[in-house]
């Protein structure tokens, strides 16, 4: 069954895990006991925390702000929703400007900005958008083995291919149905519920 905790808004990480792969969203709702946390899941959530520490005491020169320390704002884990949007999430940090300017940042332990990070990233802005009323224009992800941050410009390209998955994920969350596999089959080469999809390879 799918997740029947009484607050129905979707949320974010979901949402990054059925952009990589709608299955593997569905999978661990379904089957939940299947699924251990992971080594790789653990040390995420692990080097984010100790992210936030460093965080505090860098220059915001790796976002390309060098000398706006002042006037910049950091919040970490901010938590977002929006019931018109039906989603809801925890931001790692959000930078916000003396001239109303917005920025989401999503530590990543990774050395690439994935395409589901960077759509989990567009949910974050429009997020902010929904509850404070502002234009996000761009969020970083910061990818923590680079120790480099990535500027993502939220675009109308990224916004559409954001609200599109979000309204693929809503619908499959109320059919419980089974969605398609990725398309890009080297993905499940290595993952670990690539047992119970029989169809792809
Ligand atoms: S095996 Fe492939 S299609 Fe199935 S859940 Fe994994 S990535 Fe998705």
């Amino acid at each position: 069954m799918l997740d029947d905790h009484l607050d129905t808004t979707l949320v974010i990480t979901d949402f990054k895990q059925w952009v990589y792969c709608p299955r593997v969203w569905y999978y661990q709702h379904c089957l939940p006991k299947v699924r251990p946390t992971t080594y790789s899941m653990e040390a995420g959530t692990e080097a984010g925390r100790a992210e936030e520490g460093r965080e505090e005491r860098r220059s915001l020169r790796v976002y390309g702000l060098q000398g706006r320390e002042a006037e910049a704002q950091r919040e970490f884990n901010v938590r977002l929703r929006s019931d018109k949007l039906g989603l809801r999430g925890e931001a790692d940090m959000v930078i916000t400007l003396a001239d109303g300017e917005v920025i989401p940042v999503d530590y990543k332990l990774s050395e690439t900005a994935g395409q589901h990070f960077k759509l989990q990233l567009v949910a974050y802005a429009l997020l902010l958008e929904a509850m404070r009323g502002c234009v996000v224009t761009r969020g970083f992800l910061y990818l923590i083995p680079l120790r480099r941050a990535e500027e993502i410009k939220i675009d109308k390209r990224l916004r559409k291919q954001a609200l599109q998955a979000i309204a693929e994920m809503q619908t499959a969350a109320q059919k419980e149905a089974m969605p398609a596999p990725t398309s890009q089959i080297a993905k499940c080469v290595s993952c670990e519920f690539r047992r119970f999809c029989n169809d792809v390879l």
